[in-house]
């Protein structure tokens, strides 16, 4: 057991399209904010993907299919980098 949660690398990245999308839980919110708090290579790569939600986002409030297929092709492309 450790004394910390933080989740590795390839779950926040599992996690990560639903965290922008504002539809993960509560837990997951709360554990991908503390391992971004803890990881800088994760939080670099979230202000990226961000920026490229925000951009498809400009025109309509929520994120169309268009976006959010390219949002899961960045992080399936960043997962492979990782591995
Ligand atoms: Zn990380």
């Amino acid at each position: 057991m450790h004394d910390h949660d933080l989740l590795d690398c390839s779950k926040i990245l599992e996690g990560l399209s639903d965290y922008i999308d504002g539809d993960a839980a509560p837990e997951i919110c709360r554990q991908i904010k503390a391992h971004l708090e803890g990881c800088s290579d994760c939080d670099n790569f979230v202000e990226t993907v961000k920026k490229v939600v925000i951009m498809y986002r400009s025109e309509k409030e929520t994120m169309t299919e268009e976006a959010r297929m390219k949002l899961h092709k960045i992080l399936e492309e960043q997962c492979r980098d990782r591995m």
